[in-house]
């Protein structure tokens, strides 16, 4: 048998970029062979096996035919015949079909080498269109890469269109969707992912609800960018070069969902699109079943951002129920990526990516007033129950009520 190096650890050496995780391909085994040698099958019909001590995957060469819709509609044939390039053909993009033997040498039948250089994604062959998935993967990898000058080759973007177009995408299952979608939004320039998914017309069957931001219009003194589907793409930018978490992206990406359903007539004003876009946030957080912390941070902060924004003008009442609906006391943590998900909402706009943000540290200074307020003298007067929760807020408002003063003095 033969093994070689194949796929991300290959392109990713010859980019130049540190490698995680190798991948690799057997060529002229069967599986009997595997196991005898100590690989570990990863499913049961599946050819896939893990390395005995480095865990790493190894698959057997293998053919793949399109027997339905979906995943599941593959057939797989891995047997000791199958060549090295018959594998390499089923892959989806040609830098990621190299292969690398134990001396260095590259074998690389679909010029991925010559694509690296061109800084092109371009598909292997037209079996590409059989895994809807492909899509994803490869708006993924432009938000990956984007740095290093790569774009997808057009024809690649045309068999996208065909696939977005022909309802295979409908067929992936929200656990696939959502592996390529917290990857892209991870990665240092995701709002590449979402105008890749745009150009081909996969937006518009994934998230129609993010798709429906372009082409309506803000108000210029405060969006000079104008378009919400574009300040959508600068907000999670901005939620990137801040390193910010796969939560707060996942907010940015969905916080103005409702300026979609604004009525014409109405531009460029969107009047209460806060509770609007609650139940297509919602809607987008179930289609693909995202976690449960990502879920409620972008419904949190699909309400409340503007609250964010007007911090400093916010009644001490206010400020106060929007500290009780983060549950600021037993949830420090969520209630600071609101805030930063509301500062890259801020600099999310066209000329003002710079702009300072002292609404971040009032929110904070808020928060710590509230939460230093002690229960102790409370209890030590004999409140308990309802009423103790009662003197709690109270008391807290009190605090907050004097927070301000000091801040406007
Ligand atoms: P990463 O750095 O994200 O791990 P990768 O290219 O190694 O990138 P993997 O998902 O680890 O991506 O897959 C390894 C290789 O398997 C890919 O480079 C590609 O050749 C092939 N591959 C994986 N998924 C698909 C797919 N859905 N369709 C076609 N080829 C795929
Ligand atoms: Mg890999």
């Amino acid at each position: 048998m033969q093994i070689f190096k194949v796929g991300g650890a290959v392109r990713d050496r010859l980019l130049g970029k540190p490698v995680t995780d190798i991948d690799w391909v057997v060529v002229g085994a069967t599986t009997e062979e595997m196991l005898a040698k100590g690989y570990r099958p990863v499913g049961a019909d599946f050819p896939v096996f893990l390395h005995p001590k480095s865990g790493e995957e190894y698959a057997l060469a293998r053919t793949e035919r399109k027997s339905g819709r979906g995943y599941g509609g593959f057939t797989f044939h891995a047997s000791p015949e199958v060549t090295l390039e018959e594998d390499l053909i089923r892959r989806d993009l040609t830098i990621n079909a190299i292969a690398e033997d134990d001396q260095h040498n590259l074998t690389d039948p679909y010029h991925g080498q010559r694509d690296l250089e061109a800084r092109i994604l371009r598909h292997v062959s037209p079996a590409f269109a059989e895994d809807p998935l492909r899509v994803l993967r490869v708006a993924r990898f432009a938000a990956r890469y984007a740095g290093l000058g790569f774009s997808v080759a057009p024809e690649t973007l045309e068999l996208m269109r065909q696939l977005s177009e022909s309802g295979e995408l409908e067929a992936l299952t929200a656990e696939r969707s959502w592996k390529e979608i917290s990857r892209a939004l991870m990665e240092d320039q995701p709002q590449v992912f979402i105008q890749v998914l745009r150009d081909c017309g996969a937006l518009k069957v994934l998230m129609p609800e993010v798709d429906a931001l372009f082409g309506v219009p803000q108000p210029e003194a405060h969006h000079p960018e104008i378009d919400t589907g574009l300040h959508t793409l600068s907000v999670l930018e901005q939620s990137a070069l801040h390193k910010q978490p796969l939560t707060v992206r996942w907010a940015c990406l969905l916080h103005d969902l409702g300026k979609g359903l604004t009525p014409e007539e109405e531009w460029p004003r969107h009047i209460a699109h806060e509770h609007t876009g609650l139940k297509l946030i919602k809607a987008v957080n179930e289609r693909f079943k995202a976690p449960k912390d990502c879920q409620e941070l972008a419904l949190l902060v699909g309400k409340y951002h503007t609250h964010g924004h007007r911090a400093l003008e916010l009644k001490a009442s206010t400020l106060l129920e929007l500290l009780q609906s983060f549950d600021v006391y037993r949830r420090p943590q969520r209630f600071e990526e609101f805030i930063a998900a509301c500062e890259m909402d801020a600099r999310g706009r066209k000329g003002l990516e710079q702009r300072s943000y002292p609404q971040a540290d009032y929110l904070r200074g808020a928060a710590k007033v509230a939460r230093e307020v002690a229960v102790q003298p409370l209890l030590e007067k004999g409140f308990k129950g309802p009423e103790l929760g009662e003197a709690l807020k109270r008391e807290r408002l009190k605090a907050l009520k004097a927070y301000k003063e000091a801040a406007s003095a």
